[in-house]
């Protein structure tokens, strides 16, 4: 038989008070009126809990407001520095990190290429500095910032912050939230990039209580992520969303997971790069009909990535159309399948592929028109993300506000 959670006096009190500061959060600056009606709570505890949180120095008021008949009302917020959060996203080629205000806005931000991720501890010395080198931007003692969270590709095993398997830094078993915790004065929380981006769209769509959104990073790599609601789906052994290692060609080129032509085999952005290099590769340099992709490269193999072959195509170079065109075709058909799973009323294409003009997202939409079942997904809205090439790292920032709301350890 189920058992039934008994809630004593101080949890409810607790639970007002998040729900107070998360209405001061999202349509802050508000008065105590407007909240006490917002949250359907008496105008005597909403008093209670503002007047703790003003003494906190948590939220201050800002002056009178727009007096609808009496006196005009005392309006409040939060005070955005006082506090902060640190978000990082290691990507295969760029490391982004930014600090997010108490109200969730970014204040700062740092990137440089990833370069070469080894040796590891290396690398984590580099991360460190980085996190550090962001905090020191903010100009507050380390007490507020309330930690470093990092997104990374790969499965991470977040309850003990180890890095289990990232095939694009050829990482297995790195202890990577204790070897950071080591070296800076704040926590650190460690999860998967696709899962961090995913709910900073959510965010930045709003909504969040009444959507599932199934948000697809296409990147370098391919990979997804679910959020219900505002809680992240990551299945019974926290693997969910690899999208990007479903077969899309049985007898396809072998994938770096080390099984034979997953979608990121095939369409993500390291495979267009590779197929443009192959096509680079078999012309020669004197060859009368070189492709655009050999000119743009300058006949270097080394320069071709996937922003290069969609340059290709603009200029009308037909290899280079094939190779895109065949990646949209395969992306719209693995996501056919998630949307005949899921039946998700949003799918969100984020990532460095989408970044290459509106044909791309369009090309995808009839792939995924052609190979849906009829009747399935009938509610979906596909739109491209907005949150522009820091939104991985402002979703690290937004992991780590969701497990400190959840597990009610904000400083107030
Ligand atoms: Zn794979």
């Amino acid at each position: 038989m189920q058992q039934f959670r008994k809630i004593d006096k101080i949890q409810i009190a607790q639970i007002n008070k998040y729900n107070v500061i998360r209405c001061l959060m999202r349509e802050g600056p508000i008065n105590r009126a407007a909240i006490a009606k917002r949250l359907g709570l008496s105008i005597p505890t909403v008093m209670f809990i503002t007047e703790t949180l003003l003494k906190s120095t948590f939220i201050r008021s800002i002056g009178k407001g727009v007096s609808s008949g009496g006196k005009p009302p005392e309006m409040l917020e939060i005070v955005p520095e006082r506090f902060f959060y640190i978000g990082l996203d290691i990507g295969r080629t760029m490391i982004r990190a930014v600090a997010v205000n108490a109200v969730s806005r970014q204040v700062a931000c740092v990137e440089e290429p990833t370069n070469n991720p080894a040796p590891e501890k290396k690398f984590v010395d580099r991360i460190a500095g980085i996190i550090l080198k962001i905090a020191g931007q903010l100009k507050t003692e380390n007490n507020r910032i309330l930690g470093a969270s990092i997104a990374m590709p790969g499965l991470i095993e977040k309850e003990t912050g180890v890095v289990l398997f990232s095939p694009d830094f050829g990482w297995n078993n790195i202890p990577l939230q204790e070897w950071l915790t080591a070296k800076i004065p704040f926590p650190v929380l460690l999860e998967n990039a696709n899962r961090a981006l995913a709910l900073n769209e959510v965010f930045l769509m709003g909504g969040e209580n009444s959507h599932t959104t199934f948000a697809v990073n296409l990147g370098y790599g391919i990979g997804a992520a679910l959020v219900i609601g505002e809680d992240l789906y990551t299945g019974a052994s926290g693997t969910s969303g690899e999208i990007g290692h479903i077969t899309a060609l049985p007898q396809g080129p072998v994938c770096h997971c080390g099984n034979r032509g997953c979608l990121e085999a095939v369409a993500s952005g390291a495979a267009i790069a590779a197929q443009g290099k192959s096509v680079l590769e078999s012309q020669g340099p004197g060859s009368r009909k070189a492709s655009k992709i050999r000119e743009l490269a300058a006949g270097d193999p080394e320069k071709v990535d996937a922003a290069l072959v969609f340059r290709a195509r603009e200029l009308g170079d037909k290899e280079a159309a094939r190779i895109v065109n065949s990646a949209a075709e395969h992306i719209g058909i693995g996501l056919s399948m998630a949307i005949n799973v899921l039946d998700p009323d949003r799918l969100v294409l984020c990532g460095g592929l989408m970044r290459n003009g509106p044909f791309f997202l369009e090309k995808i939409k009839a792939s995924i028109e052609t190979h849906r079942m009829r009747q399935a997904g009938r509610a979906v809205i596909i739109s491209t993300g907005r949150g522009g090439e820091y939104s991985t790292a402002n979703g690290a920032c937004r992991v780590l506000s969701n497990s400190l709301w959840r597990n009610r350890q904000l400083p107030v």
